[in-house]
């Protein structure tokens, strides 16, 4: 990320930004994008680095649609040419600067660390799955051959669910205390993004050759698959557990 392209570039009254941006999810319909753009391109890589925020009807902004699998537009590329970005220090209201000029790249980690660790997957999303689960095991458990294993499946989806809750719960209680989040936002990543693939795998294994055209769960089950990889893949969250958190040596790369 600290090698990107984009650019910010000082005009009166504020930002003119330049460059692409790829995968920004929702912003086929958003209103406002935020991004990353380098602000002077004499500093070293993680520094000169500025996080804008800027309006996606602005002249100069092209939102190109990526269609998915399932034909739905969740993504777009963003094309920026001359975007004027307010920056006006008698106006601080209306400038589209988050954080300081420069120091993007500490706003940018501190977004990543909220994503990761609590705002992206809220415990209910897990809680209302389980329960559908736990209703799908009830209906269709007699069903399914021994060796599926959905009675252990399902209850450790019940459980990790509720863990999540409680750990989230635990989570905000210390940010409301005045902490702080820190690298194990990347434990949590990969913690939800596999709790969501097993419990989708275990929806599918419940209804056997029906789950081909059960929309539901099949739509579930497609966009779990996407978890490991979006707010940073869980290889490099695991690089981030071993060498940050346990202090281990760093791999071959
Ligand atoms: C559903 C979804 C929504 C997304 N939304 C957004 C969005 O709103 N905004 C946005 O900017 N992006 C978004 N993305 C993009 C996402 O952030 C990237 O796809 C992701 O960070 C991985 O980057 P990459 O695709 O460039 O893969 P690469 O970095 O090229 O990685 C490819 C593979 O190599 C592995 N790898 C790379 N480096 C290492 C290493 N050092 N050690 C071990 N393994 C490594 C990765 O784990 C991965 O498996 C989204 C992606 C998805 C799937």
């Amino acid at each position: 990320l600290a090698s990107l392209r984009s650019t910010a570039t000082r005009t009166e009254g504020g930002w003119l930004l330049n460059g692409q941006k790829t995968w920004s999810s929702r912003s086929s319909f958003a209103d406002w994008a935020f991004g990353l753009f380098r602000s002077d391109r004499d500093a070293q890589r993680h520094k000169g680095i500025t996080y804008f925020m800027f309006d996606l009807r602005s002249p100069g902004v092209t939102v190109r649609p990526i269609a998915q699998l399932d034909g739905e537009p969740g993504f777009a590329e963003l094309f920026l040419e001359n975007v004027f970005v307010p920056d006006d220090p008698a106006n601080p209201a209306e400038s589209g600067v988050i954080g300081e000029v420069n120091n993007g790249w500490r706003v940018a980690m501190s977004t990543a660390a909220n994503e990761r660790g609590l705002s992206l997957r809220a415990p209910g999303r897990f809680l209302a799955t389980t329960d559908r689960l736990v209703d799908l095991w009830k209906r269709n458990r007699t069903e399914v051959p021994a060796a599926a294993d959905v009675d252990r499946r399902v209850a450790d989806a019940w459980i990790g669910s509720r863990a999540y809750e409680l750990s989230t719960y635990q989570t905000v209680s210390r940010l409301a205390a005045g902490g702080q989040l820190g690298m194990e936002s990347s434990i949590n990543k990969v913690f939800w993004s596999q709790w969501d693939i097993a419990a989708q795998e275990t929806a599918l294994d419940l209804q056997g050759t029906d789950a081909e055209i059960a929309d539901e769960w099949t739509d579930g089950y497609l966009f779990s698959l996407s978890g490991p990889i979006y707010a940073g893949t869980n290889e490099i969250q695991r690089n981030v557990i071993a060498e940050r958190l346990l202090g281990l040596p760093r791999g071959d790369r």
